[in-house]
């Protein structure tokens, strides 16, 4: 693949309410889009970084940095490239797998529409339609967490993810369970916020038959989550922990989870997600896959992740309706409780980028 130029677009889309984790509060989507024109095709990839270092170290000042001074430059000075070959070709770079993985998207993207091959197909899905849940923040007071709750299983979601934190946990996932029933899946996620000091205060979530806890402490923690998960009979799930191969295999051999969110902004790619998917199969530990917040264009990249064989716990993907009063693609909405995977060349989506102009995106243009 001969790439023209690339585009990197920037702006801000507005979530439909804030959304409070452990880690803060966010009310808009800082956006930035990878954009790569070839003689054959476009390609679109997104950015997934937060504005601030709290998820990660990433943040969208640093990732778009990263991209114009090292991604860029890189990709350019190496000349034609196959999207498999860009991990490689930017290997030189420490990290900043949000900003790699964006990029990565982006020449997948126009690779796949060139050759006229759907994401999934080429990434091995064998779903038509992807199950998926609903992340559900820290709300001001218990009785609208419920509210919010039985709102989004009243829209056909079958499984909420609670977000927790130290002083509100035990008694918002006991509220919430009561309100909605056996029958909806449930799952809660820390964002880290916990010490090997509060295991027996979380082993009183044992009782609401969750499908996982994730992520209860530090990242670079495995040992006290391989204690918490023989402790505890809610299994456990690592989100922030999973930063590659490596460390996913470091955490199945220490017994530190036995459940895996794979996030590809957090991996580096659609490439190194495929290839966590497969080392966890191989360990017959089930995946799934976060979210982080995504426009439709990162949405697109999940569902297609989601739809490989061993993704066999719902996503925190959710339609586009759930975050955003208009999407930058073409809304994604939900189909009972599940999104239907896209069969058309490459992401399957396209970006209207008449609506992006019209919320004040800044387009960089880089030539070779
Ligand atoms: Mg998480």
């Amino acid at each position: 693949m001969k790439i023209n130029h690339i585009e990197l677009l920037r702006f801000q889309l507005p979530l439909v309410r804030p959304f409070r984790t452990s880690f803060g509060t966010q009310n808009h989507r800082d956006v930035i889009l990878v954009r790569v024109e070839t003689d054959a095709a476009e390609g679109w990839g997104e950015c997934v970084v937060g504005v601030d270092p709290f998820y990660n170290e990433e943040y969208t000042d640093a990732a778009y940095g990263v991209l114009v001074r090292w991604l860029i430059p890189m990709v350019f000075a190496h000349g034609p490239l196959a999207a498999e070959d860009f991990a490689g070709v930017v290997s030189n770079v420490v990290g900043n797998k949000g900003a790699k993985a964006a990029f990565e998207m982006a020449l997948l993207d126009a690779q796949l529409r060139a050759d006229g091959v759907s994401l999934t197909t080429y990434l091995g899905g064998t779903r038509t339609a992807v199950p998926v849940g609903v992340s559900i923040g820290i709300t001001p007071t218990v009785d609208d967490l419920v509210a919010v709750s039985q709102g989004y299983v009243a829209d056909g979601y079958a499984r909420l993810k609670l977000k927790i934190e130290p002083g509100f946990d035990v008694e918002p996932v006991r509220r919430v369970r009561e309100a909605v029933g056996d029958s909806v899946m449930l799952q809660v996620d820390a964002n880290a916020a916990y010490t090997e000091a509060d295991i027996d205060h979380l082993a009183q979530l044992d009782e609401f038959n969750l499908l996982l806890i994730e992520q209860p402490f530090e990242p670079d923690d495995l040992l006290t989550h391989a204690t918490m998960a023989k402790r505890v009979s809610t299994p456990v799930c690592l989100d922030e922990s999973i930063v590659s191969l490596g460390a996913t295999r470091t955490a199945l051999e220490l017994a530190a989870c036995s459940v895996v969110n794979v996030k590809v902004g957090r991996v580096g790619g659609l490439l190194a997600s495929r290839d966590i998917h497969d080392l966890c199969a191989a360990h017959g530990v089930p995946v799934w896959c976060g979210g982080m917040l995504e426009t439709g264009v990162g949405r697109a990249a999940n569902v297609a992740l989601a739809s490989l064989p061993n993704f066999t716990l719902p996503g925190d993907i959710s339609a586009s309706a759930r975050y955003f009063d208009r999407d930058i693609t073409e809304p994604w909405v939900l189909q009972g409780s599940s999104l239907a995977v896209p069969t058309t060349p490459g992401l399957g989506v396209n970006v209207d980028e008449a609506f992006v102009a019209s919320l004040g995106a800044t387009r960089g243009l880089f030539r070779p």
